[in-house]
């Protein structure tokens, strides 16, 4: 089944269990100060959970375009994570609630009318003390009882905090469901949130059951293409695979799996994909925030090509392969494809100018402390290299890590503070305490962020 056929046939599903079918909302939410990108389908409809907004619909079905930033690192590494990705989700807004979400995204997988993906295939996880949940999974779909993991909260608690102990506001238990992969291994798939509960200042007794219950369901689209078409990665899937193999040919590259270029090659794709949606809505690389976030993406991608010996911008050549495959969902991308080029073209061309210098003073800079046997990539350094040659610190910070050096981020950011007063301009950057910080912050300031959240114990397949 093609990408684009498995995201008709869950919207329609759902819109046949009387569901909405609501668009996608942008990827670059300005109207949301609390995201820098939509994490995750539930986003757009934060106030319809909170109920601060009077409801058209009770249930909703969306395909959202997601961009995860703590995800940077496991691009090319995993097997199933992007930076940009498709969200396939259902809703309900105090109507249906757990027996008909388990229920329906059972039928959805299971049913030869719809996927008919093998049931012994499927395992699933619920909240340690979600015997509901268990129940359903159990009695009523009949999942023999060691297909049925019970897990904390660092899994299945959302957001992930300890039911009495986390921020203010909705949360509860979720319940994830995993295809088992040959050889054993497992991929998560499916996310069903249920939001039960409002939670409300200290243990004990802060938690009290919200008086109309919500479902928010998250299923990356990529995820479940590569299971249905049984491929070995994401990126191999029909709508991905043609950039990986355009990034190949204008790398002058053989793609394979389990190779450095493999990994390379599929950064690429990802990269230029994110770059190329995000930059369609305005966000052009820059200094700060998402734009931040656009520079460092495609910065990162190009030290990739710059590895496997290239020279000259080569990113922008990869645009129209993205747009060939991504424009039936999303037409409007091929109206804005010379404008994308021209954008990630310069922001290419201004980063070639230094980056040999840039990694040359690296190198030295590694020799040097090998010389010491240091285990610390000085601050001051990092901050000066990004002033000098704009290096992000995070692409230090990964080059550092291949040589099992760590970073002084303290450092770097008194460096940076120092810079901001010196030149009296606010320098600093969003991301200069690296994504997970950042993302913890954003998470501590909007308990109903969504999914964006790095799960130290996911199941990772790494490539
Ligand atoms: P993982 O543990 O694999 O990182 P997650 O638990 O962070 O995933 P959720 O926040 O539950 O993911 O998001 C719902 C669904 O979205 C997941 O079940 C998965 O199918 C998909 N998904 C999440 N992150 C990514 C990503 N970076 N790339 C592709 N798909 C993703
Ligand atoms: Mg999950
Ligand atoms: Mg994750
Ligand atoms: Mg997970």
């Amino acid at each position: 089944m093609k990408t684009d056929e498995l995201r008709e046939m869950y919207l329609d599903f759902y819109v046949s269990k009387g569901h909405t079918l609501q668009g996608s909302d942008v990827l670059v939410p300005t109207w949301d100060p609390s995201v820098l990108f939509t994490p995750a389908g539930m986003n757009q409809f934060k106030d319809h959970f909170l109920g601060k907004v009077k409801l058209d619909f009770t249930r909703a079905t969306t395909c959202q375009k997601c961009l995860r930033t703590g995800d940077i690192e496991n691009v090319g590494r995993t097997a199933y994570h992007h930076t940009f990705f498709e969200m396939l989700g259902n809703f309900s807004f105090g109507d249906y609630f757990k027996t008909e979400a388990i229920h329906w995204a059972w039928e959805f997988l299971t049913s030869k009318k719809w996927l008919n993906i093998p049931a012994g295939r499927l395992n699933v996880t619920v909240y340690k003390d979600d015997d509901e949940a268990f129940g359903i999974w159990h009695e009523q779909i009949g999942l023999p009882t060691s297909k049925i993991a019970r897990m904390d909260e660092d899994e299945n608690f959302w957001p992930a905090s300890a039911p009495s102990q986390g921020p203010d506001g909705v949360c509860g238990p979720c319940s994830e469901i995993y295809y088992e992969l040959e050889g054993g291994e497992s991929v998560e798939i499916w996310n069903l949130v249920f939001t039960q509960f409002n939670r409300i200042g200290s243990p004990p007794d802060n938690l009290h059951p919200l008086p109309s219950k919500n479902i928010d369901t998250g299923m990356g689209l990529e995820r479940c293409a590569s299971v249905l078409q049984g491929q070995p990665t994401n990126y191999h899937i029909d709508n991905l695979f043609p950039i990986v193999q355009a990034a190949a040919e204008v790398c002058s590259r053989n793609y394979s799996l389990d190779s450095d270029d493999g990994r390379r090659l599929r950064r690429i794709t990802d990269h230029v994909r994110a770059c190329t949606f995000s930059i369609h809505e305005n966000v052009y690389p820059g200094p700060d925030k998402a734009k931040y976030v656009v520079r460092r993406l495609i910065r990162r991608a190009v030290l990739d090509g710059h590895q496997m010996g290239l020279r000259e911008p080569f990113l922008h050549q990869i645009v129209p392969a993205v747009v060939e495959q991504m424009k039936k969902p999303y037409p409007e991308l091929a109206e804005s494809v010379q404008r994308v080029t021209r954008v990630m073209q310069k922001e290419e061309e201004a980063f070639f100018q230094t980056l040999d210098a840039a990694l040359s003073r690296i190198d030295q800079m590694f020799t040097r402390m090998e010389d010491v046997a240091g285990v610390m990539v000085d601050g001051n350094e990092a901050a000066d290299l990004y002033k000098t040659y704009g290096v992000p610190p995070e692409l230090l910070q990964t080059l550092a890590s291949e040589k099992n050096l760590t970073f002084d981020w303290d450092g770097y950011n008194k460096s940076m503070d120092q810079h901001a007063v010196d030149s009296g301009a606010g320098q600093k950057e969003l991301f200069q305490t690296g994504p997970l910080e950042t993302l913890k912050e954003s998470l501590r300031e909007t308990p109903f962020l969504g999914y964006e959240q790095i799960s130290a114990s996911c199941h990772v397949k790494g490539i």
